[in-house]
């Protein structure tokens, strides 16, 4: 019987075990951390948002420059097969308002759990703590693992990498074998910091006063983008959900201009010429926070923020004051560090793989997952495509070695 070793115990390398355990194959899962899942689990901390009920075509935009590479296996995973899926396993899933489906527990860990027991039950093994290096005399059927007990050499007849992207290191994807995938002679896209935060070079005050405060329900703009959601001050800059959605447009600026500058709408419920006249009223004896506060309810992190860019004489000009209100520019420097990021770009480039996810350079070696070039915002979109790899994987396995002569 053929032999098939799986690097990466996540969601991408277990859906590809899981295609394979219904073959005729011996199916061997390694991991350099003592246990299975572990982002897929910190991924259901606040709700496993696993994929989206959207209209299937602008579900398919969200991958933005790589929807034509990556549309092909959606096309044969779609959410609706995802939620069969996971229905399968014994888990009930629920749209939320917003779009977003998750297991109805909205925990990982019941999915998990069924999952790897369901997996077993066809035969597949785990090696946990095998930490893969590369291939001994750049032979792609022998791989070098190091565990607790030493180096290991373990042959194999095909091998499919899920080794994740390089954010959160801890969980287990540490990137590191961008170094090795390279050292065999493939052209991997650097890991960049996919929905992260951006660093803002705040002044002292404001720093102290809001850090870790959060400005809810404005717009942000920046070139094409345009969207409604909450952000999050922090000590270096500013993170969240709406801030994440722009975040691949708003590195690709920096790393061309150095800098960007997006606009924030605080009151996107209002038009400019409805602040203006309450700004324009009279203030009588009232300081300026005490007036912002009576006329517009504009207080706390918002009214801090308007502070924190305009200069004392701007703050008493209500024309001023309300284009401010309706575009706050800032300035941001950089993004956060990858390993801070929900999810990396870069990786593998599709021109590296044929349709079936195989290495053109690199015979019986697949690749699946967050580790190949693509990036998605958050939304359940990240997931669905790293099982959807990973289910084509699989096949792709399943359909070389019928094919393969020895
Ligand atoms: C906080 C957080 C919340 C998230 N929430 C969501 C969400 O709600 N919805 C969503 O769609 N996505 C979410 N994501 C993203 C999603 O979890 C990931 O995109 C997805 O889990 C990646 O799956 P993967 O199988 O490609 O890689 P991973 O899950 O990273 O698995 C890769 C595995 O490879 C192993 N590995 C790496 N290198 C080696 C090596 N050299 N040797 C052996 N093993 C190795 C690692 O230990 C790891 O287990 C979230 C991510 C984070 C960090």
């Amino acid at each position: 019987m053929k032999t098939v070793s799986i690097i990466g115990a996540g969601a991408a390398g277990l859906m590809a075990a899981e295609i394979l355990s219904q073959t005729n194959v011996n199916v061997t899962v390694y991991d350099a951390m003592p246990s299975a899942g572990r982002k897929f689990l910190m991924a259901g901390k606040g709700g496993l948002n696993i994929s989206h009920s959207e209209n299937f075509i602008t579900f398919l935009t969200r991958y933005g420059e790589r929807e034509t590479e990556i549309t092909p296996y959606i096309n044969v995973f779609t959410p609706t097969n995802l939620c069969e899926w996971i229905q399968k396993l014994g888990i009930e899933t629920f749209t939320g308002t917003s779009g977003r489906i998750f297991p109805k527990e909205m925990k990982a860990a019941p999915l998990l759990r069924k999952w790897l027991h369901q997996l077993r039950s066809r035969g597949v093994q785990f090696s946990m703590r095998h930490r893969w290096l590369g291939w001994k005399n750049n032979n792609t059927k022998q791989l070098i693992f190091d565990t607790p007990t030493g180096e290991k050499i373990v042959n194999t007849d095909v091998v499919i990498l899920a080794l994740g992207g390089g954010s959160w290191a801890r969980l287990g994807s540490t990137g590191e074998w961008v170094k090795i995938l390279r050292e065999n002679g493939l052209n991997i896209e650097t890991l960049q910091p996919s929905n992260c935060g951006f660093n803002i070079a705040w002044r002292e005050y404001f720093q102290q006063r809001f850090a870790s405060q959060p400005l809810k329900n404005v717009c942000l703009k920046f070139a094409t983008f345009q969207k409604k959601g909450d952000l999050m001050f922090t000590e270096s800059g500013i993170e969240g959900g709406l801030i994440y959605a722009a975040s691949s447009l708003i590195r690709n600026e920096i790393s061309k201009n150095n800098t960007a500058t997006i606009f924030l709408d605080l009151f996107p419920e209002k038009t400019e010429i409805e602040l203006l006249a309450k700004l324009c009223k009279p203030r009588g004896k009232l300081s300026v926070a005490q007036f912002w506060r009576r006329q517009l309810n504009l207080e706390g992190a918002k009214a801090g923020l308007v502070r924190e860019i305009l200069t004392i004489e701007e703050l008493n000009s209500p024309e001023i004051v309300s284009h401010t209100l309706k575009n706050l520019p800032l300035i941001l420097l950089s993004p956060r560090p990858l390993d801070e990021a929900i999810s990396s770009a870069g990786g593998v480039p599709f021109e590296e793989l044929n349709a079936d996810l195989m290495c053109k350079k690199l015979e019986g070696v697949f690749c699946a997952g967050e580790m190949l070039d693509w990036e998605a915002p958050t939304g359940g979109y990240l997931l669905t495509a790293c099982l959807a790899t990973g289910r084509a994987a699989g096949f792709g396995v399943t359909k070389w070695l019928e094919n393969s002569p020895n």
